[in-house]
């Protein structure tokens, strides 16, 4: 599938980092020009990639690097979030017009996929409660306003075409008549379909932007096949120039594409991709999504799921401000308690650890983790009073089988807690002089 091999490229690359205790210059050298072949060999434009791979040099030897992560982990989130940065950023959901319809005009070279996706779009819209009515305004190809129409069938949407005798051979015409007519009938949406060459040509590029001129529309969308390779870049530049767009759409992303167009089209246009067709029939179309795009790429959804569970359980700031509250003797059960929930999230984590290489460690001390001893302690401090939790040495034996009542424990099981909290209160004031903590259960992964 698109992707497959980088994906398994880049794999192999983090994978060479996953042994080493620190990343050193050399290490992030020999990655970043693993990174930098795969993304060649994937036919991602040169400009694309040299940017990129300078982005990802400088941040993986900057030290805003979290100390969350081991190093191969770290290069996978900047590697990922650079990926995500290169695909668009955040998703660009498509823009409909204050006042219907909302005109959509589709741009590309022949075969890029326009007609499909004219049907897919319109398919789409008609699900969401839109109406939209299809324009056939490629008058270039002979069967292409028959094709159209079989597309609207099939998506069960109107197809608006020229009238034997009216308009015939002035695509300039016909959209113009179908914003009318859509007005008229009041249809929401106008998805204009326009003709494409082989190659780029002055003259498709003067049609396109004659129709653009005389519909205004509120999106143009450049339909890009992402198999087209090195040309992606060159394509895209010349629509720019020529017509002009809003968003992308990348098409024929199901197939054996190297992946390069949509890696290069969006950074090097500037334009957004809205959309992405994979597959010949209708419902084989969704919006795109930059994230999700870069973890496909990155094939790693499961460790960058943890990658940002074991940060939000490790947050820097709350573990010094909590070392802090050790070395002051400030710590209370209520700390206590949120740390344990801390752990419960990471304990969610279990489920994925068997796909994870390299986290043995970490797996181990979660599989001896029993989430009933958090509920349990949960249970127990809850019934304490807010002055209990915050001075434990408050609890005398008359207090401690309250607490046992009311949570449903035994007072051993009261005392067991309150011994473990002391423990731990004390242990961790040792270290706190040291510094910040090694918070429990989330040493190096
Ligand atoms: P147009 O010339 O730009 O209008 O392109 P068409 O819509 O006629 O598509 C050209 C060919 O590509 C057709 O055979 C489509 O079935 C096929 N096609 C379009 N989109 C996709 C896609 O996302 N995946 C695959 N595999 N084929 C597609």
């Amino acid at each position: 599938a698109t992707f497959g091999t980088l994906s398994d490229r880049l794999a192999e690359t983090f994978k060479n980092l996953r042994t080493k205790g620190k990343l050193s210059p050399a290490d992030v050298d020999s990655t970043v020009r693993e990174i930098r072949r795969a993304l060649l060999d994937a036919d991602v434009a040169l400009e694309v990639v040299k940017d990129f791979t300078g982005k990802v040099r400088e941040r993986a030897l900057g030290d805003e690097v979290n100390k969350a992560l081991n190093p191969a982990q770290q290069v996978v989130q900047i590697v990922n979030e650079e990926l995500v940065q290169i695909l668009g950023g955040t998703q660009r959901r498509l823009e409909f017009a204050k006042k219907p319809p909302t005109i959509i005009m589709l741009a590309g070279l022949q075969g890029a996929g326009k007609t499909t996706l004219a049907g897919k779009l319109a398919k789409w819209l008609a699900k969401d409660n839109h109406t939209p009515l299809l324009v056939a305004a490629d008058l270039q190809r002979p069967n292409a306003v028959n094709q159209l129409q079989i597309v609207g069938g099939q998506a069960g949407v109107p197809v608006f075409a020229p009238e034997p005798g009216n308009g015939v051979g002035n695509p300039v015409k016909v959209a113009k008549d179908s914003i009318k007519f859509a007005t008229d009938k009041l249809y929401d949406t106008v998805i204009i379909d326009t003709a494409g060459r082989l190659g780029v040509d002055a003259d498709m590029m003067k049609q396109a932007a004659d129709i653009r001129r005389a519909v205004d529309p509120d999106e143009v969308l450049f339909v890009i096949d992402a198999m087209i390779g090195q040309d992606a870049v060159a394509t895209a530049r010349a629509f720019q120039e020529g017509v002009d767009f809003t968003g992308v759409v990348l098409t024929k992303l199901d197939g054996d594409a190297r992946g390069g167009a949509a890696l290069s089209v969006a950074s090097v246009t500037g334009r957004p991709i809205i959309f992405a067709s994979t597959g010949e029939t209708l419902d084989d179309f969704e919006p795109f999504y930059p994230d999700r795009m870069a973890s496909r790429i990155l094939d790693l959804g499961d460790v960058l799921s943890l990658i940002e569970q074991a940060q939000s359980a490790f947050d820097e700031e709350e573990a010094r401000a909590v070392a802090e509250k050790f070395a002051t003797d400030s710590f209370t059960l209520e700390d206590f308690l949120k740390q344990m929930q801390q752990l419960r999230n990471v304990g969610s984590i279990k489920k994925m650890m068997g796909m994870l290489p390299g986290a043995g460690g970490l797996k181990q001390q979660l599989e001896n983790f029993d989430e009933k001893e958090i509920v349990r302690t949960e249970a127990i401090i809850q019934s304490m009073t807010k002055a209990e939790r915050q001075n434990p040495k408050l609890l005398n034996g008359s207090r401690r089988l309250r607490i046992a009542r009311g949570s449903g424990m035994t007072v051993t099981d009261v005392n067991s807690l309150i011994q473990r909290f002391e423990q731990a209160s004390k242990m961790m004031k040792t270290v706190a002089k040291g510094g910040v903590p090694n918070v429990p259960g989330m040493g190096p992964i």
